[in-house]
């Protein structure tokens, strides 16, 4: 079998530098380094699928000329606003786009177990997110937070008005329906995440430690081999996994 050809669009990043490293062991080439600056437009026809690990306001240009040329997109960026993210999912429309706050498998079985301990663990334990990255992450709560977050409010029936990030000051007694989300910022964390199911007597914590960022670049590098082909859609890394 031929090699996929990948276009990386943000190449020079810490992420896009990963996945160009694990790329020869993977089977997969690298025919289209796209950073800030670089037209994109010239490159896209001869690449099979776009990987697209750059800056949240890059994401949706990217988006729209993988849809137009018809490329099947990976989208590992995140901090998007609303209203970008409904434009990017739309365009999923006309291409296989795979969208994951995290590409790693651990994390992705972490939402897996976090779904399963929310349904068991669920009235009388307070659940809570923690999250853990190094110094110069731009967004907050983290994209992973962001979905664990998202697990819990399915399986707790919560909207986004009960999200609460942070606490400080007299904030009263914490309600029952509450999900609290912390996010620590330092050094060169690569990512943490625990969920926290506390009630009276016990308490359960799930946590995920990464500890090399080639886990997301070969999760990517999988979803990019697995989108070549798929009908036009939204997927995450749950459904490449096989986790759904
Ligand atoms: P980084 O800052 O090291 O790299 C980002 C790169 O994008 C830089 O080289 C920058 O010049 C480039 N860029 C900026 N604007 C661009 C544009 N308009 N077009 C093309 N490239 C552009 O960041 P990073 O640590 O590599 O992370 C990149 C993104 O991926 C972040 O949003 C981060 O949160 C996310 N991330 C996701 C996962 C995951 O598994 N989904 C894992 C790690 C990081």
């Amino acid at each position: 079998m031929n090699p996929i050809n990948v276009m990386i669009n943000g190449s020079r990043g810490r992420m896009g530098r990963a996945i160009a490293d694990c790329a020869e062991d993977t089977g997969v080439h690298i025919s289209a380094q796209i950073d800030a600056g670089d037209d994109a437009t010239q490159f896209i026809d001869f690449v099979d699928v776009v990987i697209d690990f750059s800056h949240h306001l890059a994401t949706l240009p990217i988006a729209q000329l993988a849809a137009e040329r018809r490329k099947p997109l990976i989208i590992g960026t995140t901090g998007h606003s609303e209203i970008d993210r409904e434009k990017i999912a739309k365009l999923s429309e006309n291409v296989p786009m795979v969208w994951a706050g995290n590409f790693s498998i651990g994390v992705n079985l972490l939402f897996y177990l976090t779904r399963k301990a929310g349904e068991i663990l669920n009235e009388g334990y307070d659940a809570e997110v923690l999250e853990l990255h190094h110094r110069h992450k731009k967004d907050s709560p983290s994209g992973t937070a962001e979905r664990l977050i998202e697990v819990l409010r399915e399986t707790r029936g919560l909207s986004n008005e009960h999200v609460v990030h942070g606490r400080s000051g007299i904030v009263g007694a914490r309600p029952e329906k509450e999900i609290g989300v912390h996010a620590v910022r330092g050094g060169d964390i690569i990512g943490e995440h625990t969920v926290y199911f506390a009630g009276e007597g016990e308490r359960v914590e799930l946590t995920h430690r990464a500890s090399d960022r080639r886990i997301f670049a070969q999760g990517a590098i999988r979803a990019a081999q697995w989108a070549v082909g798929k009908p036009n859609g939204l997927y995450n890394m749950e459904d490449v996994l096989g986790l759904r």
